[in-house]
């Protein structure tokens, strides 16, 4: 905090930290994958394409049969085979739901049957003869596995138990907050009537924020800046938007005459009055950049990407504001008409929901003093832990259900 400026690129640049809980196979919320903005457009894909069948499905067509088996897209399996008689074994952690004991076959294949085996599951599948290596893939409806007849000493070779296919591993990470520290380096963000600098504030308060989050061992945490220094808004977002994070918070306290308490801020091309305007002009005027870089396709479909990304981002980011309007009501002072939306460039990453929290107002005496103290700025972040892992929940427990 009392470090001299630094320039970026010297090094210091965002500040990752895991938590201490390792992400469990899925056996809770702490397993759960991380979605991402791409991951819940393949799933808004899958689901338009219609959810497939309770139970597996057999189609036949030219001497050829295709198993679909409707598994949730990050479950494991493996696929191995054996002999006498000829078959394909696909082990499972657990059984699935809706799925018949015994089916009868069709095609290449004479029967489906569900064993239990050991603490886990598996799915027999018996051939009406040798097959050829099983083709598998992973698609909305599931595991399909496709199989063709296949000389017998080929099958005898592949059937000595070694796996042929298994999932691929599945994300296991906790999903990622970015925080952002406002300002820094050369730019102090807001002066206080007693000469506090914003940068410092804001960087404290997301150290405390972080530690908070991590205790918590919901999620992963990374800092825009963990030192003093510049950073330009535009890397801000990019860093966010590489990283595919869950959603980005910028910290800020600001100058602003008459303001007191505490208030939340998301964007809109349009502000909702004259007073967000000037703010977000004055935090927007610490940097010029702020560019979107879009994916390499072609613009219609760029366009429906954007659409449909953004459309979800805003819903995130006001969801995001209304459960930091209420957390933070519980502990400090707000700022009449709390959540408010400005065009901060900040805030304007198309796939990342994304909030601004003045945490107060330097140009008040009152905030300037309670934002200098240990115990006020715990209670900020104490409120903004709760915030985001309310967040996380709802968002991340709607995606799972899917
Ligand atoms: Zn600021």
């Amino acid at each position: 905090m009392g470090q001299s400026s630094t320039g970026p690129g010297d090094g210091s640049g965002p500040l990752e930290g895991a938590c201490g809980v390792t992400a469990g196979e899925g056996s809770s919320d702490l397993g759960r994958p991380d979605l991402g903005r791409r991951g819940l457009l393949t799933l808004m894909a899958a689901v338009l394409a219609g959810a497939a069948g309770a139970g597996p499905v057999l189609t036949v067509a030219r001497g050829r049969t295709r198993l679909t088996l409707p598994l949730a897209h990050a479950a494991p399996w493996r696929l191995s085979a054996a002999l006498d008689p000829p078959r394909l074994l696909l082990d499972m952690p657990q059984a699935p739901k809706g799925w018949p004991a015994r089916q009868a076959g069709k095609g290449l294949v004479t029967r489906l049957e569900q064993h239990r085996r050991g603490s886990g599951h598996r799915l027999a599948i018996l051939l009406t003869r040798p097959v050829a290596l099983p083709v598998t893939r992973v698609s909305s409806h599931g595991l399909i596995i496709e199989l063709a007849p296949g000389p017998a000493s080929g099958f005898a070779r592949i059937a000595d138990g070694r796996s042929l296919a298994a999932a691929a591993r599945p994300r296991t990470s906790l999903p990622l907050v970015v925080l952002d520290p406002g300002h820094g380096g050369k730019d102090p963000g807001a002066i206080g009537v007693r000469g506090t600098q914003e940068k410092r504030i804001t960087l404290a308060a997301a150290l405390e924020l972080k530690r908070q989050l991590e205790a918590g061992g919901r999620c992963r945490v990374l800092l825009t800046r963990s030192r003093d220094v510049f950073i330009p808004l535009g890397q801000r977002i990019e860093l966010a938007r590489q990283r595919e994070a869950a959603l980005f918070l910028s910290l800020h306290a600001d100058s602003a005459p008459g303001a007191r308490g505490a208030s939340v801020y998301t964007l809109s091309e349009t502000a909702t009055d004259r007073f967000s305007a000037a703010l977000a002009r004055r935090e927007n005027a610490a940097d010029q950049r702020g560019g979107l870089r879009l994916p390499s396709v072609p613009p219609e479909v760029q366009r429906i990407l954007l659409s449909l990304m953004r459309q979800e981002t805003r819903s995130g980011s006001e969801q995001l504001a209304r459960f930091a309007v209420a957390a933070l009501g519980g502990e400090v002072p707000l700022l009449p008409h709390t959540h408010r939306r400005a065009g901060f460039v900040v805030l304007k990453a198309p796939d990342v929901p994304s909030a601004l929290v003045e945490m107060g107002f330097l140009s008040h005496p009152a905030d300037e003093a309670a934002l200098n103290r240990v115990d006020h700025r715990k209670k900020l972040a104490k409120a903004l832990a709760e915030t985001i892992t309310a967040y996380l929940g709802t968002r991340h427990a709607a995606l799972a259900e899917l």
